[in-house]
């Protein structure tokens, strides 16, 4: 980077320089234009009636001037010649067809000439051509500025770190051992590509890293970088997309080439969203430019070889929104999951960052832990980083547990308007809740299980997620197994109401997506007795029909509508019905297991099948 205030200094010295010289070429012009001559200029009638007098020696004759000399019989020297002389007057032409007569017939020579000022008037078009190409240089310098403005078409502003640059290693980056694990795979193959090409391989192009700012992305590709020793290039989705169409492209084939001379290489590209959003989206004017600066991105992914050792690292906090075509075999086709960090991750990334930082005795790593759910590794980098300036402040020369505690408050400021930082009354409301849908779910069976249950909050929506997997590809679900289902989205709630003695908004969704569902089971797949085995058409609104039949439309609209809609909340309360029962018949074991989740923050299926099964086994014990 060049300090922007030399970069001032420079422009403002060129711009006075600038304007001194426009001056002075705009008075050398006018100059040249308007200076009074040596010669005086005549009145026609008096030039006429010098010539009838007989004192003009000689004219020339223009096209707008007649220039001339008049006869000097006292001097009796020679007449000087014609082409240095000065001449003793101008008139200006008007049309006089006796002229040449009058002249020949005085004994004025007389000759005819091309009539230009053409002195000034190429004087003026050198300068101005000057003065141009003067401005012209120094707008284009202004528009490429020293770093690469909007001018350097074709320059990539990747920035090349070499090999020795890359200091981070995996041991840098903590509470993410999936992602590293996923990602080993990629420093092996950078690290030694022939085994993996003996085999035939074939090596992943492009990986995306998909998480909520500040979990470590950033850093995750660097440490591959570093623990491969090859170089990383990185730059940002946002400085493709340019005002000009063309540059983004240009500026992503110029990235590859780039890549493709340093290979093996990681690329990495930030904030991938800002050039990869699903295409033909919007009718924003820069429309034009993102999509071909996507496309090249495709073209050159899909265009190098497949082993030629450059790999693409993206990261993005929103998949969502990425065009399909980016996440194709051969491009993005491996997504790694960079979520925030349950305790003992962040319990983990607290260590690192304290590596460098001296903490007195008291600090207890562990209590941050616990104090810190929702924060992500950078608000954690932050939090200790804040310890010690709060500690260097005060002149200590470790920071303390208090200082610490003081810098929560302030991280957790800032956190609080970005995320939610939930209160001990909503972790426990939000971790009962999950515990409802995973038990109902686990215990239900259906065509799923579950495999995670977290009370970390995840992306910008939810407070907490369970993750179910199909345990087979399923093309087919049998009605029970949606009626299971159907029960595992209302659990939560029902936990809620069972064993914190209200329901919340945080059901809301599960409400809806249940709706949807048992609507589903009515008027698609004819699960309902009451109406049978009809289709009442797909994608059709109840609305519909109850509109139909306030037109007239249909005769029986109105009652089907009616009907459809207590079939529907049928299905819904029996659900919900089945619910109660399976966590009622659990009460002790929920509590239990709701305990563990609070401390730990996420359960894995298996622990909580294990943990069910104990609980369950020591009631029965009990009984
Ligand atoms: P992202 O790219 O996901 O937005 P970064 O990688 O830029 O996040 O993280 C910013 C900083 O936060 C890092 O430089 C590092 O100091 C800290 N950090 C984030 N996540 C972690 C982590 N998992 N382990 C250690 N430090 C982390």
């Amino acid at each position: 980077m060049t300090d922007p205030r030399t970069d001032d200094r420079r422009d403002r010295r060129a711009r006075s320089w600038l304007a001194a010289l426009t001056v002075l070429l705009g008075a050398i012009v006018l100059l040249a234009e308007f200076a009074p001559g040596a010669t005086a200029v005549l009145p026609y009638s008096e030039f006429r009636a010098r010539v009838v007098a007989g004192r003009v020696a000689s004219v020339t004759i223009g096209d707008r001037m007649i220039r001339g000399r008049y006869r000097r019989p006292t001097t009796g020297a020679p007449a000087p010649t014609a082409a240095r002389a000065p001449l003793d007057f101008e008139v200006v032409r008007v049309a006089d067809p006796q002229l040449v007569a009058l002249l020949g017939e005085k004994g004025v020579t007389f000759e005819g000439a091309a009539d230009t000022r053409w002195l000034s008037w190429s004087l003026t078009a050198g300068l101005s051509l000057l003065a141009a190409l003067l401005v012209g240089r120094w707008l284009v310098q202004r528009l490429q500025g020293p770093s690469g403005g909007v001018l350097s078409f074709g320059k990539s502003r990747g920035k090349v770190a070499g090999e020795k640059d890359v200091t981070v290693r995996f041991d840098d980056v903590a509470g993410v051992d999936e992602a590293k694990r996923e990602l080993l795979e990629v420093v092996e193959f950078l690290r030694d590509a022939e085994r993996f090409k003996r085999v035939g391989a074939r090596i992943p192009r492009g990986v995306l890293l998909v998480g909520p700012p500040g979990t470590g992305k950033t850093l995750l590709a660097k440490a591959v970088a570093g623990e491969a020793g090859v170089p990383f290039i990185s730059l940002s989705g946002s400085e493709f997309v340019e005002m000009f169409v063309g540059v983004g492209a240009a500026r992503v084939r110029d990235l590859f080439e780039g890549a493709q001379a340093q290979a093996p290489c990681i690329v990495f590209i930030d904030e991938l969203d800002a050039l990869g959003r699903t295409r033909g989206g919007s009718a924003m004017g820069s429309n034009e430019e993102r999509e071909q600066t996507l496309n090249q991105l495709l073209v050159e992914m899909d265009g190098f070889a497949t082993n030629n050792g450059v790999i693409v690292l993206a990261a993005t906090n929103r998949p969502e929104i990425l065009d399909a075509a980016l996440l194709r075999p051969g491009r993005f086709d491996r997504q790694v999951l960079v979520d925030r960090p349950d305790r003992s991750g962040r319990l983990a990334i607290l260590r690192v960052h304290s590596r460098t930082v001296s903490l007195a005795p008291d600090v207890d790593m562990e209590t941050l832990a616990a104090e810190t759910t929702g924060y992500a590794g950078a608000d954690l980098a932050n939090l200790i980083n804040e310890g010690a300036l709060l500690a260097a402040r005060r002149g200590a020369s470790a920071a303390t547990g208090a200082d610490l505690q003081e810098a929560m408050e302030r991280v957790a400021a800032g956190l609080e308007r970005r995320s939610r930082v939930l209160t001990p009354d909503e972790r426990r409301r939000v971790a009962y809740h999950e515990l409802g849908h995973a038990l109902v779910g686990e215990v239900l069976g259906g065509a799923s299980r579950v495999t995670k249950v977290s009370i970390v909050p995840r992306g910008l929506g939810a407070l907490g997620y369970t993750l179910k997997r199909p345990t087979e590809d399923r093309y087919l679900l049998t009605e029970s197994e949606l009626r299971a289902q159907l029960a595992s989205l209302l659990g939560g709630r029902v936990a809620e109401a069972l064993f914190l003695g209200e329901v919340s908004t945080g059901a809301a969704s599960d409400l809806s997506q249940a709706t949807e569902m048992a609507r589903a089971m009515v008027v698609e797949f004819g699960m309902s007795e009451k109406i049978g085995a009809i289709s009442l058409g797909r994608g059709r609104q109840i609305g519909d029909w109850g509109m139909m039949s306030e037109h007239g439309g249909s005769e029986h609209g109105g009652d089907l509508a009616d009907l459809v809609d207590s079939e529907i909340r049928l299905l819904v309360s029996s659900a919900e019905a089945v619910a109660r029962k399976v966590l009622e018949d659990r009460g002790a074991a929920v509590h239990s297991i709701a305990a563990t989740l609070l401390e730990r923050e996420h359960l894995d299926g298996a622990e909580l099948r294990a943990m069910l099964e104990t609980a369950m086994r020591g009631d029965a014990e009990k009984t």
